[in-house]
């Protein structure tokens, strides 16, 4: 009888720490935004109901942004961050391409790849404008 009690509340502590799982892989992911990059799976998640309601330009961008998280976590080397950070902090949120950039290193560095990849026409060169387009240039092109 007492084994079989522990039994249960061993089932039970195990399908919840299973739902908590689940919600933080799969539910977590667009916690109020419309897409994510998932440092844990290395997956890029985009809302289909989004890309529905705002466009293929929305999408493009979602996906690049996200793309951009991806290239952070995975292909850029200490140095280069490091270095991306300071260009990041001497800047004035101002002039960053979206005021989204202005959030954190990383977010900038999301937009910047979306802009390097979206568009061969810079109206205004910037030191991260150029030092982005250099990290992309190095590992994709
Ligand atoms: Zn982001």
């Amino acid at each position: 009888m007492h084994k079989h009690n522990i039994l249960c509340i061993g089932l039970i502590i195990g399908f919840i720490i299973g739902i908590m799982l689940f919600l933080l892989f799969f539910i977590y992911p667009f916690n109020g935004s419309n897409a994510r990059y998932s440092i844990a799976t290395k997956t890029i998640i985009i809302d289909a109901d989004y890309t529905m309601e705002f466009g293929l330009d929305y999408y493009k961008h979602s996906a690049l942004h996200e793309l951009g998280h991806y290239y952070w976590n995975e292909v850029l080397n200490k140095s280069e961050k490091g270095h991306y950070k300071k260009l990041f902090e001497t800047v004035e949120d101002s002039s960053l391409v979206t005021s989204y950039a202005g959030t954190n290193v990383e977010e900038c560095f999301a937009e910047y790849f979306w802009f390097v990849l979206e568009t061969n026409d810079f109206p205004s060169e910037s030191e991260l404008i150029t030092e982005t387009r250099i990290l992309v240039n190095k590992y994709i092109i």
